[in-house]
């Protein structure tokens, strides 16, 4: 069976770690398998690497930051291709643009468009398993583009669905998908199979256990997909469709981002056209905008809100002061110090009275709600940053996320 495996930076830590990782990858080699490994940069990298992107330039072009951070994932895959081989299991490394990952042209925050999959048959067919640096790929002019944070896994599941691998293994430093982040939770609980929907839901809402796009890309192509823990043995969590039929959970599990910023234009002109003139000046920009909420009308005055990722905060707002007039707003505010958290299962939508119990919650342990959004599988509240952590902990306890069917 041909397999996709990556490993996440805390896999990949120290030469120590990469030597454990190739004496794995060795295993399943000999057990007759084609292996594709991903791997992400060591340890934590990719944030020295943007630091250092800072100490040296104030706003560093995003093309530099991508060619910066790009090398962080080459030096990893450079080391365990070399591990690789000192455990003589012949093996190649490739930068994603040498293993044919094609992007667009969004530095930063790179869509995968496309593989060419000529040089990894080639050198699977040649006996070769080959180490393919995660989280990169070339752009149609030949530039290289990074995927966003996280973005290794994205790289991992493209490749299993090019290459029609039969699965990919996402092996990280948790046993598998929990019911919220262990870090925060100690009696979060793993969880056995995750539909793709509550999966892509729980990532998109900060569980950074998998990238959003990943889990997007193995829905799309049938990937069986599986989150396990690169230091211990055992199942993981596998990700898949789940039939209608079979039994879903009102809530299946709490995700929280701790990285949300808001902005308020108020006293907008009240015509058609005006939150068409805001937002696309901000899709112009790549800011991805989260939450949008217009307040009741008042003398033909409007109050537009929204929320996006505290990292695009300054781009978001430099956007919105140069459309502020047109649009004829009479002020913008900012707040950078905000959160979200989300209750995410794909059984809420049948039972009334889940989101009345999420805010029951928050009221209880006296946290205010700062903004609100809903769909069928998920209800997500703003609140204050120095809440997020308390109201991870309060919302799993009053689903009883603790208890198998919870
Ligand atoms: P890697 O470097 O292997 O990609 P990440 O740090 O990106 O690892 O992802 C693993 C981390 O995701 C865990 O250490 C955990 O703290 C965090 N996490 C957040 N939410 C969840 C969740 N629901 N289940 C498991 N892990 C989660
Ligand atoms: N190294 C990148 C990051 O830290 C990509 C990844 O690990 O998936 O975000
Ligand atoms: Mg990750």
């Amino acid at each position: 069976m041909l397999i996709v495996q990556k490993f996440g930076g805390s896999s990949v830590a120290d030469p120590a770690r990469i030597a454990r990782v190739a004496g794995r990858v060795k295993k399943v080699v000999l057990d007759g398998n084609q292996v594709v490994v991903v791997v992400s940069a060591m340890s934590d990298t990719t944030d020295e690497l943007l630091a250092l992107a800072q100490e040296v330039g104030r706003d560093p072009s995003p093309r530099e930051v991508d060619m910066l951070l790009a090398t962080g994932e080459q030096v990893s895959c450079a080391l365990l291709s070399m591990a690789l081989a000192a455990l003589d299991c012949p093996a190649v490394s490739l930068t994603g643009g040498q293993a044919g990952i094609r992007t667009d042209g969004v530095h930063g925050k790179g869509k995968i468009v496309g593989v060419d999959t000529k040089r990894l048959v080639s050198e699977l067919q040649q006996g070769r398993t080959v180490v393919v640096a995660g989280f990169q790929g070339l752009d149609p002019g030949g530039e290289i583009v990074t995927l966003g944070r996280g973005g290794s896994d994205t790289t991992a599941v493209a490749l299993a669905a090019a290459l029609g691998a039969g699965v990919c293994e996402i092996y990280t430093d948790v046993d598998g998908v929990y019911t919220a982040d262990p870090r925060l939770v100690a009696e979060a609980r793993k969880l056995d199979v995750v539909s793709h929907d509550e999966m892509l839901e729980l990532a998109s809402l900060g569980a950074v256990v998998l990238h959003p796009r990943a889990v997007e890309l193995a829905k799309l192509y049938g990937v069986p997909l599986v989150v396990r823990s690169s230091f211990h043995d055992g199942p993981g969590t596998l990700i898949k469709e789940v039939g209608d039929m079979e039994k879903a959970a009102v809530v299946s599990g709490v995700a929280h981002d701790a990285n949300v910023a808001k902005i308020g234009l108020f006293d907008v002109e009240d015509r058609p056209g005006i939150a068409s003139r805001i937002f696309q000046e901000l899709a112009r920009e790549n800011i991805n905008v989260d939450m949008i909420i217009q307040g009741a009308m008042r003398d033909g005055r409007n109050d537009i809100a929204f929320t996006v990722s505290r990292d695009d905060l300054p781009r978001a707002l430099e956007a919105v002061r140069n459309i502020q007039h047109q649009v004829g707003a009479k002020g913008v505010t900012y707040d950078e110090g905000l959160a979200k958290i989300s209750i995410v299962g794909a059984g809420m939508v049948s039972f009334p009275g889940v989101a009345a119990a999420m805010f029951e919650g928050l009221a209880q342990a006296g946290i205010n709600i700062a903004m609100i959004s809903t769909s069928e599988i998920k209800v997500s509240c703003v609140i204050q940053r120095a809440d997020i952590e308390r109201a991870v902990r309060v919302l799993h306890l009053k689903f009883g996320l603790e208890k198998p069917g919870g």
